[in-house]
C-alpha cells in the first residue's frame, strides 16, 4: 500500500464537529448527495468551532459543502486503482478519476442545501438535507457553495454523467405500513426516506437484474428495515426497533 512518507511537510487536521445522520452503518447510504432529500441531518460542532461568531452569516448561502473525513475506511489504506459500483464493479479506475471513499488522505466532499442553523443550549449544530455520510463522520470544514464558481455551465463527465436512474421501484407490506405509523411520531418522514434510500439499489451490482432471494437489512436511526427484491420491485417486509 503507498504511503505519505516522501511528504516534506505533514499536517493534522482537528474535525470541527461531526455528522449526526439517519445512517448507523455504510450499507444504504446514497453514493452521492443531493440523491435522497429525505435524507435530514445536522452537523453538531465542536472545540473552537462551537461557537456562533464561526456560523454568523452562513445562512446567507442556500448550500454548503462539507469536508470531511471517511473515517470507517481509514484504516483499510487505499489503492492507485479502485472499481466504481456505477460501473459494475468490473471495470478498474484511478483512484482520483473517481470519488472513492478509498482515498490518500481519507478525505470527502459533499454538497448540500443548507436548512439553518441552530443553537441547543450551548451546543451549536448545522442542518443540512440530502447527507451521503454515516453517522459520526469527522467534520474537517464547512465552506459555501458558489454558484457562480461551483457550478460549471458546460462541464461534463464521460463516466457519470448523470445521477443514477431509479433503479427500484418500492412498496410496503402490511406490516411494513402498520408499523411505520408507530414511528412517524419521531420520524415524520420515515417512509419517503425509506423509499428514496431502497429506489437507489443498495446491493452490491452484481445482484442487480438478478433472482435474489436474498433479504437486507438496513439500518436507518435506530430501525431495522428489513427488504427482498423480486423483479425489480422491492418490498420493505418489517421495520422493527433495533434497540
Ligand atoms: N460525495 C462524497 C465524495 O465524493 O467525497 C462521497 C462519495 S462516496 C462514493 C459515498 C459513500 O461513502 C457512501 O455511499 C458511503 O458508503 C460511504 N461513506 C459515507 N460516510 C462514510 C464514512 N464516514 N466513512 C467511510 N465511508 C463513508
Amino acid at each position: 500500500m503507498p504511503t505519505n512518507s516522501n511528504f516534506s511537510q505533514n499536517h493534522s487536521l482537528s474535525p470541527i464537529g461531526e455528522i449526526q445522520s439517519p445512517f448507523k452503518e455504510k450499507f444504504g447510504i446514497p453514493r452521492q448527495p443531493g440523491l435522497c432529500d429525505a435524507v435530514i441531518g445536522s452537523i453538531k460542532l465542536s472545540g473552537d468551532s462551537n461557537n456562533e461568531m464561526a456560523l454568523k452569516d452562513l445562512t446567507a448561502h442556500s448550500h454548503i459543502w462539507i469536508l470531511f473525513l471517511f473515517h470507517e475506511n481509514l484504516k483499510q489504506g487505499w489503492k492507485p486503482s479502485v472499481r466504481p459500483p456505477r460501473l459494475g464493479g468490473n471495470e478498474k479506475m484511478g483512484v482520483f478519476a473517481t470519488r472513492s471513499p478509498f482515498r490518500p488522505n481519507g478525505i470527502g466532499m459533499s454538497a448540500v442545501k443548507l436548512i439553518g442553523v441552530r443553537q441547543l443550549g450551548k451546543q451549536w449544530f448545522v442542518d443540512v438535507q440530502g447527507l451521503d455520510l454515516l453517522d459520526g463522520t469527522p467534520v474537517v470544514d464547512i465552506k459555501p457553495y458558489i454558484p457562480y464558481s461551483d457550478s460549471i455551465e458546460n462541464a461534463h463527465s464521460e463516466l457519470a454523467e448523470s445521477a443514477p436512474e431509479h433503479s427500484l421501484s418500492v412498496v410496503f407490506s402490511k406490516k411494513a405500513n402498520t408499523q411505520i405509523a408507530l414511528y412517524q411520531k419521531t420520524y415524520p418522514q420515515l417512509s419517503l426516506l425509506i423509499e428514496q434510500v431502497l429506489q437507489q439499489d443498495p446491493r452490491p451490482s452484481y445482484k442487480q437484474n438478478k433472482t435474489d432471494d436474498k433479504i437486507y437489512g438496513i439500518l436507518l436511526y435506530n430501525l431495522n428495515i428489513r427488504w427482498q427484491v423480486t423483479n425489480n420491485q422491492c418490498e420493505v417486509l418489517e421495520i422493527a426497533s433495533s434497540d
